[in-house]
């Protein structure tokens, strides 16, 4: 007998058939002898919908109140679930984040757990209830005021809730099958990955593999939870992300898979003094207007010229900030220009393998190339490479790429079951 805590996302509660599906998977992981906790997210689109919804009453809602708004959709779901479950006739009780014992810091909108204290939930287990938790939310330790964990946020929740309860296995249920070795949506012939560490998933997962929560992910590396991303529509084994088995800490493979991100821009400065400091002012106007950068290039200036550019990436929609934040240091700085570009795109190979092989960035440029795939820029960490091309050549490159690492499966084995990926 062990204690499972399952969660699933807005597409595998998206309506009541969904919801009664999900129940008699629960019911039956409970009548195979399991403790279970459930973690749920709000149906379907529901949170775009509430955030549309108050977006018609005003553009600057206060954030207490929003955060308040947001948390009914999982409030909604989790009742409908647990309402489903004693329709099959088996014990349930819902449970909202502040109930559950999740407690946060003040960051409306995107709040960190500080603490979990899970003993209401202990106690319905005890009584021999399925538990079923209000994903993606929280309670300030002090003020007991409601918060949320940003966008994605009920995978956290239900990591944390693992790791508080010490449950074997952290269960993510999902549209997909588990983690793939590229987006299947794109790449048809990815193949889904059996394991994979906690380090290749956080790369994968912060260069656009939209699988999983970064910050479930990082909790789980730090409690050592296991986690397994399986589908909600089928019974299929997933992907289970863990570090060390029985037999001490896994190996690794040399290449994990292939993530892309559509969802960057390029800001390129021209004629930035070269000198010390030139680098410091230019990032912290950038930071300053909250924008979260990621790759950075700066060129040797050409000799004698005493400029040169820098180039950086960083999301879309925060282009806007950036831009007029420089615009405005441009004169007293003595930049030439600022340009602002947003038909690029991201791909990024990723695997812990690849820290003790050489040719490994050879490979992928050749593989570029043959394409016929020009690249913007690269950067690199330890497991991975990222390269920026143009938007429209992004989907070939993740196949280029893909192909040339010898990760395609001879068979279709992926299926995508439905939603939008989470
Ligand atoms: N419902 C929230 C969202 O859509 C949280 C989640 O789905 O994990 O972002
Ligand atoms: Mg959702």
């Amino acid at each position: 007998m062990a204690l499972i805590v399952q969660k699933f996302g807005g597409s595998s509660v998206a309506d009541a058939e969904s919801i009664k599906r999900v129940a008699r998977r629960i019911a039956h992981t409970k009548a195979e002898g399991n403790d279970v906790v459930v973690v749920v997210s709000a149906m379907g689109d529901t949170t775009d919908e509430l955030l549309d919804l108050a977006g018609d009453i005003t553009a600057t809602p206060p954030q207490r109140e929003m955060d308040i708004l947001l948390t009914a959709g999982e409030r909604i779901s989790m009742a409908l679930l647990s309402m489903a479950i004693h329709e099959l006739d088996v014990d349930a009780q819902a449970f909202t984040g502040q109930q559950a014992g999740v407690i946060t810091d003040t960051s409306y909108g995107n709040a960190r757990i500080i603490d979990v204290t899970p003993s209401r939930i202990q106690r319905t287990l005890d009584d021999g209830a399925v538990a079923i938790v209000a994903g993606f939310q929280g309670v300030t330790q002090f003020t007991n005021d409601v918060t949320t964990l940003g966008r994605g946020g009920s995978d956290t929740t239900a990591v944390a809730l693992a790791a508080g309860l010490g449950a074997a296995v952290c269960e993510i249920y999902t549209d997909v099958d588990g983690l793939f070795t590229a987006d299947p949506r794109i790449v048809p012939s990815a193949q889904r990955i059996d394991r994979i560490s906690t380090e290749e998933t956080l790369e994968l997962a912060a260069h656009g593999a939209k699988i999983l929560h970064l910050r479930a992910v990082e909790y789980a590396r730090r409690y050592q939870v296991p986690i397994h991303v399986r589908s909600s529509f089928s019974d299929n084994e997933g992907t289970l992300v863990i570090d060390n088995d029985e037999e001490g800490p896994m190996e690794h493979p040399l290449i994990s898979g292939v993530a892309h991100d559509s969802s960057q821009a390029k800001i390129t400065v021209v004629g930035v003094p070269d000198v010390p400091g030139s680098a410091a002012q230019l990032f912290e106007a950038v930071a300053a207007a909250g924008v979260n950068i990621d790759m950075i290039v700066q060129n040797v200036s050409v000799h004698h010229s005493g400029v040169t550019d820098i180039s950086f990436t960083l999301p879309h929609e925060q282009g806007a900030a950036a831009r007029t934040a420089l615009e405005a240091m441009a004169a007293k700085h003595g930049y030439a220009e600022v340009k602002y570009d947003d038909g690029v795109g991201k791909v990024s190979l990723v695997g812990a393998g690849m820290r003790s092989h050489p040719g490994v960035s050879a490979r992928l440029f050749s593989a570029l190339y043959e394409a016929g795939i020009n690249i913007e820029m690269i950067s690199t960490s330890e497991i991975r490479i990222s390269v920026v091309t143009r938007s429209e050549d992004l989907p070939e490159a993740v196949r280029a790429i893909h192909t040339a690492f010898e990760l395609d499966a001879t068979e279709v084995e992926a299926v995508v079951y439905g939603g939008t990926g989470r």
